[in-house]
């Protein structure tokens, strides 16, 4: 006896019943999208529930832990189907109970009995079936009112469905149902955390980063694809947008006293990044800034930063702890490739003292020294734009070909 399906549950879709075609269509192609290169499953998606048919071939646990990762998803069940015959039912109730951890628990058998011509009634089969689990399993007792878990029989025309095991989802909303942002992504460990938080939310992320060759490596450009790629296990695919930003920099650092360069940097990105996300009809800006972390992420600095733009600028890492967000970027696998030791152009450009609590008057008049639009209009026409996709096995033996 094996489980031979998944019985998925929708997480917030419930509050969207309006969308909720919508909802459900994204969530089903996330969820295919996320058992590339997997075959062997069928997903059939209800207004409800998804279930996900398995064949026997099929790794299970390999599926649990790949759906459960898809934002939209409250949790799991693998489900056993049997014949409908009393003693197959309970034999495998028996393994489904001791498919969860029962270490002194409490369960009890909840039985849905779809089909009314079953020869036995509902409260009678819990009774038998309760009985043969507590007979096979030690130290489990029944508890009706607030069990620890529950074994579920639903008893259908075509063969009774067993479950106990719930495994918990990644829980959000589908990515692809809440529009579009810009992600600022350097290769640190912050940016694609808040990437990933607000795809949790249900948007869609496309990338922008900015590098200065030569000051900044080929390797440092490649943390960053690899950053992105990792994101994209989530997303379908991302669009990153390589800026080259040499020329602006080493202008900044002309025109703009040493304590404010990286003041004037961000300010510099910030803007490009405006007109990148309007071409590409983005509707906000997303960023890792986290309060008073660095020089440049004290509310003064933001506040001088943040006046080049007026797209909404969604901080999702804003007041978490630096240890908080190493824990997060552990979960989603980017921390390995974010520490890897490639400089980005901050970080080769940082000034000794930068100013913590720089003045927006100030920056604009040393900024308006220099006439940066011919710079700025440069550089955005010489963005490299990469398609990133989840790594496919494929990819691999492509050079072969
Ligand atoms: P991260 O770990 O994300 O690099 P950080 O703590 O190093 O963050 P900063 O270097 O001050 O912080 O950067 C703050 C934010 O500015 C980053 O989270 C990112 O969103 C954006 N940013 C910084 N450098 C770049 C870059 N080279 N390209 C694109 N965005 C950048
Ligand atoms: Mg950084």
């Amino acid at each position: 006896m094996r489980y031979d399906q998944l019985l998925v549950r929708y997480g917030e879709l419930t509050l969207k019943s309006g969308n909720r075609h919508t909802f459900v269509n994204q969530l089903k192609g996330n969820v295919k999208h996320a058992l590339i290169p997997l075959t062997g499953y069928q997903v059939h998606a209800n207004r409800d529930r998804m279930y996900i048919h398995l064949d026997e071939h099929i790794d299970v646990e390999e599926v649990i832990r790949r759906v459960s990762k898809v934002f939209g998803i409250h949790s799991v069940s693998p489900v056993m189907r049997v014949d409908k015959e009393l003693e197959t039912i309970k034999a495998a109730a028996v393994l489904v109970a001791k498919d969860v951890d029962q270490e002194g628990r409490t369960f009890k058998v909840d039985v849905k009995r779809y089909d009314k011509n079953y020869p036995m009634e509902t409260f009678e089969l819990q009774q038998v079936i309760g009985g043969a689990i507590l007979k096979d399993i030690e130290h489990l007792t029944v508890n009706v009112r607030q069990p620890d878990y529950k074994v579920t029989v639903e008893i259908r025309q075509d063969g009774a469905y067993l479950y106990s095991r719930i495994e918990k989802g990644a829980g959000g909303l589908p990515v692809g149902t809440g529009g579009k942002t810009l992600l600022m992504l350097s290769g640190g460990i912050d940016s694609p955390v808040a990437g990933i938080e607000v795809m949790k939310r249900g948007v869609t992320i496309e990338a922008i980063h900015f590098h200065s060759p030569p000051f900044t490596s080929e390797e440092a450009k490649q943390k960053v694809i690899d950053l992105t790629r990792i994101m994209a296990e989530t997303a379908g695919e991302i669009k990153l947008h390589l800026v080259p930003f040499t020329e602006i920099q080493k202008t900044i650092h002309k025109v703009v006293p040493e304590n404010m360069t990286m003041t004037s940097t961000r300010r510099m990105m910030l803007k490009i990044a405006d007109r990148v996300a309007g071409n590409i009809n983005a509707q906000a800006i997303v960023n890792g800034e986290n309060l008073g972390q660095v020089a440049s992420q004290t509310l003064g600095s933001m506040h001088a930063i943040n006046a080049v733009t007026n797209m909404p600028i969604l901080r999702p890492l804003l007041t978490l702890d630096k240890d908080e967000i190493i824990i997060k970027a552990k979960d989603i696998g980017t921390f390995e490739t974010s520490i890897k030791p490639f400089e980005d152009c901050c970080t080769i450009f940082t000034p000794k003292n930068p100013k913590t609590n720089p003045k927006l008057e100030k920056m604009e008049k040393f900024e308006s020294r220099f006439d940066f639009e011919p710079l700025l209009n440069a550089a955005i026409d010489h963005i490299e734009v990469l398609t990133i996709t989840k790594e496919r096995p494929e990819e691999n033996f492509s050079d072969f070909l």
